[in-house]
């Protein structure tokens, strides 16, 4: 029984045939039996795939071969192809969808004009040495934010990275543009560009934290300056560190868009139809139709509908 893997990983640097690439990095995928999404951008390359041990071990191997991937760290954890329902391996403008594949610069050594990278104890010394100066500021669509943030953060109004722009742009935040911001997201990805973005935009100190969320939450669980769970882009859709909700130190921060009652749990509105939305249901409400509706008048009927005879 072999063991299996899936490895997470992101690299900004020049890509001057993103397409070869692309024809590349898919022929190595299936020559190694790998299923997961890589999207190939001028700007670099964002995947997740997963296989088996020995066939990530030798896709790491191969694509470091690539002169600007050399240096391209893969987070590993438990998981196989099984995870994929495909192998998906596109050209994008972005690898990131900001809107805003013109603005952003690459060179060699990654994001040209982003934030200064800390680390997880370096943001608490930012704290401990500025106090209540410094502001959260979370990168994520804001629906991430509802079952777990940095304390105190600020949660802007996005629903797709798509609205970043539109959001620094609106004013609301031009409180902060002399104070010391940490932007943060999942793995840090999204931050190598947003950061940029703000100091584009007049943002005049702003930080990132190496590895993201998932960097800080492995190094102090519970007891630092995270609080709740993680979304996540996977089935599981949350994620606790430490002890998981069990954690002396674990808040709940979700609600239940019915009752109230603390969950941590998303789920698909029942109206698929015109409705995407995920939204917070508590595990007594998922269990009846009537309420598996995310709150909207017209999904409410829909569930409505389908309990009545
Ligand atoms: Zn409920
Ligand atoms: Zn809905």
């Amino acid at each position: 029984m072999s063991i299996g893997k899936i490895l997470l990983y992101y690299c900004f640097t020049p890509i001057e045939d993103p397409a070869a690439v692309m024809l590349w990095q898919r022929t190595l995928c299936e020559s190694l039996g790998l299923k997961g999404r890589i999207l190939i951008s001028p700007h670099g390359i964002n995947g997740t795939v997963g296989g088996d041990m020995a066939a990530c071990k030798r896709y790491v191997r191969a694509t470091r071969e690539y002169p600007g991937f050399k240096k391209m760290e893969f987070k590993w954890s438990d998981g196989s192809a099984a995870d994929f329902p495909r192998l998906s391996v596109k050209v994008r403008e972005e690898i990131v969808a900001f809107g805003a594949p013109g603005e952003l610069k690459v060179d060699e050594n990654g994001v040209v004009g982003g934030g200064v990278h800390l680390k997880p104890e370096e943001v608490n010394q930012l704290v401990a040495d500025r106090g209540g100066e410094v502001v959260f500021f979370d990168g994520r669509n804001a629906m991430e934010a509802e079952i777990g943030k940095f304390k105190g953060a600020v949660v802007p109004d996005v629903r797709t990275t798509h609205d970043f722009i539109r959001e620094l742009e609106s004013g609301k935040y031009d409180w902060m543009k002399d104070k010391p911001v940490v932007s943060y997201c999942t793995g840090g990805i999204r931050c190598e560009i947003l950061s940029a973005l703000m100091l584009n935009r007049g943002f005049k100190e702003v930080y990132q934290i190496d590895g993201g969320i998932v960097r800080y939450g492995e190094k102090y669980g519970n007891d630092g300056l995270w609080e709740g769970s993680m979304y996540v882009f996977d089935k599981r859709m949350h994620h606790e560190f430490g002890q998981g909700v069990t954690d002396p130190g674990f808040i709940q921060l979700g609600h239940c868009v019915h009752c109230q009652a603390a969950t941590n749990t998303f789920h698909n509105c029942i109206n698929e139809d015109t409705c995407r939305q995920q939204v917070l249901i508590c595990d007594e409400c998922a269990q009846h139709v009537a309420t598996q509706h995310c709150g909207r008048p017209d999904c409410a009927e829909v569930a409505a509908a389908l309990v009545a005879p």
